[in-house]
């Protein structure tokens, strides 16, 4: 039941960060996974995502507050790993249709590697 279960209810994204579809790995621990983005939008462009199917940020709550902790910990160590990250980066989260969510597995998009101005949008 398990199997079936993976097999048929796994996202995209829970499909990458299990090694299921193929993706530019950047970062793993036990709680996350980090990989490029395949249409990036500025000179570094990557992914984070917490390895548990979380929806979107309107699922965050009390019972996945400790693996939230730990992907928002990521983003530095993931910064970290990317020398064009070393003078600032964005993260941005969409949530829900008029933000443009396209993927339905919580993910923050870690975007650098050039001067990106004031403007957030
Ligand atoms: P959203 O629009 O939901 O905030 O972001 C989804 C992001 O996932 C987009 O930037 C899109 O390029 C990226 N993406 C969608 N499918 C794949 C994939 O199979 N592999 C990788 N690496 N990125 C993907
Ligand atoms: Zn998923």
């Amino acid at each position: 039941l398990k199997r079936f279960w993976e097999e048929n209810n796994m996202c995209i994204f829970c499909k990458i960060a299990a090694g299921e579809i193929p993706s530019s790995k950047v970062y793993e621990d036990e709680f996350c996974f980090a990989f490029k983005d395949i249409n990036p939008q500025a000179p570094v462009h990557i992914l984070l995502i917490p390895k548990a199917h979380i929806e979107s940020m309107n699922e965050i709550n009390d019972d996945n507050a400790e693996i939230i902790g730990e992907v928002m910990k990521a983003i530095p160590k993931v910064a970290s790993l990317i020398p064009e990250l070393k003078d600032g980066y964005r993260v941005i989260s969409n949530c829900g249709k008029n933000a443009g969510q396209t993927v339905f597995h919580l993910h923050f998009h870690i975007l650098g590697g050039s001067e990106m101005g004031e403007k957030i949008v």
